[in-house]
């Protein structure tokens, strides 16, 4: 794809919300625990792939206006791994809320938590990617710009900016639309957007020191090195909120679901087929 600058732009903060996630391309037979979770031990900890695209929309607006980019996560000390990725591929700053009080986070205390880190960084544009490849909901992009008042823009395929507004090209299904957005505003991205560029030999060599506090026995790194550290406190969320107490979600069960040949029926594309799939799935409980 590629991407063009029209009219006047410049400096622009841009905060990139990046995912580490189990690989779930490389599921083997002991992926999922006996009680129904996701075994994270048994698979490699990757860069959620459209992380990686909305990461690059940031830098291409950088590199087309000036400005700067900021990358944050929520997750354990080891998602460190994938801040570091991003500083070596051209990110200026890089955050990892870490705190015991998010654990058990459904999406909803995920978009809570990570809206008041947000918010204090205080972005003209916030990047996610459309959706994490282990939770799989693409909730969370909508609900920070919902608890931000941020215009959401998903299905990001291309951006132009032009002053204080951004002009976002989206994949509608049906078609190509266009969306002349007033910042602050918030995209989700999707692959489309094209690959992440590759890290920079200058930056790696620097940025592999880079560490937060908890990675460097509770000390900050000075500098450019350190990559922030923050607790749920630090951005000001409410206990209630966070981690279990703020999750209204419950999974009642976990199912492995191996489909056979036999398993997959044609439907016909009329309202008549349609109706007769939802009659039957409505009469077995599937839905409804
Ligand atoms: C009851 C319940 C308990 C859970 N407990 C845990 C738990 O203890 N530990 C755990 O790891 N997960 C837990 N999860 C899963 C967790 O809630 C989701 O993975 C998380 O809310 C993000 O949702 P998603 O993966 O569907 O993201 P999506 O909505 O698909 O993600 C869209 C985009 O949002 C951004 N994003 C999403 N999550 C993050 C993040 N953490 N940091 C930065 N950016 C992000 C990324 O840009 C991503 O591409 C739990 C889920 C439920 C329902």
């Amino acid at each position: 794809m590629n991407h063009t600058t029209k009219g006047r732009c410049g400096g622009y903060h841009s905060v990139v919300c990046i995912k580490q996630v189990p690989d779930t391309k490389k599921v083997t037979g002991d992926a999922m625990k006996a009680d129904g979770t996701i075994n994270r031990a048994a698979l490699p900890a990757i860069f959620n792939p459209e992380d990686r695209n909305a990461l690059e929309a940031a830098l291409k607006i950088k590199e087309e206006c000036g400005g700067t980019v900021s990358v944050i996560t929520m997750g354990l000390p080891k998602a460190c791994d994938i801040l570091r990725t991003a500083l070596m591929c051209g990110a200026d700053r890089a955050y990892l809320l870490t705190d015991r009080a998010a654990a058990g986070s459904d999406t909803l205390a995920t978009s809570y938590i990570l809206s008041q880190a947000v918010r204090s960084l205080k972005p003209d544009m916030v990047f996610c990617g459309r959706q994490a490849i282990d939770g799989d909901t693409a909730q969370v992009g909508p609900q920070i710009a919902e608890k931000l008042d941020f215009a959401a823009i998903t299905y990001l395929e291309d951006i132009e900016m032009d002053g204080d507004f951004a002009v976002a090209t989206r994949d509608i299904g049906t078609g190509i639309e266009k969306d002349r957005v007033k910042l602050p505003a918030l995209f989700t991205v999707t692959e489309k957007f094209g690959e992440l560029r590759p890290m920079d030999v200058k930056r790696v060599m620097k940025y592999k020191r880079a560490k937060a506090p908890v990675e460097n026995g509770g000390v900050a790194l000075d500098g450019d090195l350190a990559i922030g550290q923050l607790s749920c406190a630090d951005v000001g969320c409410e206990p209630d909120r966070c981690g279990f107490a703020g999750s209204p979600t419950n999974v009642n069960k976990i199912v492995s679901v191996v489909l056979a040949g036999g398993d997959f029926r044609e439907v016909e594309p009329t309202e008549e087929g349609i109706g007769s799939l939802v009659a039957e799935l409505v009469a077995d409980h599937t839905i409804g």
